[in-house]
């Protein structure tokens, strides 16, 4: 399993990344819905401080410190820098558990600002947040989860298999090949829809889709279905498009708009999904 997801516009929304351990957002009921999970997150990185992105983070914090379960690992939480209700939350929730029985790091991010996740192997992946239009008194961010690879280098792709393993035995495999790094996933968090450059090469895009149809949208301060098309039939290189922080009005047409997506991206080899605003999602 990779993504374990729950989204409802205005009530709440939490992403369990399992590859890294790592949760964007925090909203209510996360730990009720992970359970003995929290023990196995590493990371939490918020986007904004919206009550549907956070309200679950006391619980999340306190569940970890009272359940039943390993309390060797840090917890490390992330924010964009200077968000003043995030602040805030922190505050209070360090405030209500002064005697917290496992290390807890609070870290303020400035856009851009690389976060190293893990090495494994010979692949490396960090997150780097970035910033996203949202309502206007909210510092808001989204995230890259990026991944270090390697490609062979301009001067030896005409060579031979034999030749580039013999190449590579004498010389080195690092010295044939450069170091390169791939966008995994991005995740919109609240926005407007995300402009191309910032989905370019993103194998699974997780976008916010509050309104499905453009027409129910009063403030200009979420994405809407259109919009979020057009920037991914522009971008090059996705494969895979989650839908998520839909509108709980859309409940009983989640499947004709699946099919609306998929019809406009499966020529371009899009896979799209949408997180089921009633339902507990997992893929
Ligand atoms: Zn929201
Ligand atoms: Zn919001």
């Amino acid at each position: 399993m990779e993504f374990r997801i729950f989204s409802k516009a205005l009530y709440s929304t939490w992403i369990l990344y399992r590859p890294e351990r790592m949760l964007i957002d925090a909203g209510e009921g996360v730990s009720t819905i992970l359970g003995n999970s929290v023990f196995a997150i590493k990371d939490v990185f918020l986007t904004h401080g919206h009550v549907d992105h956070i309200s679950g983070l006391w619980g999340l914090v306190n569940t970890r410190n009272n359940a039943m379960g390993d309390r060797e690992k840090t917890l490390r939480i992330h924010y964009p820098l200077d968000n003043r209700r995030i602040e805030s939350l922190l505050r209070f929730v360090v405030d209500m558990n002064p005697s917290l029985r496992y290390e807890m790091e609070i870290t303020p991010l400035k856009p851009g600002q690389e976060v190293f996740l893990r090495q494994a192997g010979s692949f490396c992946r960090s997150i780097i947040p970035f910033r996203v239009k949202h309502t206007p008194s909210e510092i808001s961010y989204g995230y890259h989860i990026m991944e270090e690879r390697r490609k062979l280098k301009e001067e030896y792709t005409a060579l031979s298999q034999r030749e580039l393993s013999e190449l590579a035995k004498e010389k080195g495999r690092d010295s044939i090949t450069d170091r390169y790094k791939k966008k995994l996933v991005t995740i919109s968090g609240d926005s407007y829809a995300l402009p191309v450059e910032e989905i370019n090469d993103s194998e699974t895009v997780l976008h916010e889709c509050t309104f499905l149809n453009a027409e129910d949208r009063r403030n200009q301060n979420h994405a809407a279905f259109d919009e979020i098309m057009k920037s991914v039939t522009m971008a090059r290189g996705i494969k895979r498009l989650i839908l998520y922080h839909i509108s709980s009005r859309y409940s009983s047409q989640i499947s004709r708009w699946k099919k609306r997506a998929q019809d406009k991206l499966d020529n371009l080899g899009i896979d799209v999904l949408l997180v089921h605003p009633e339902r507990y999602f997992e893929i």
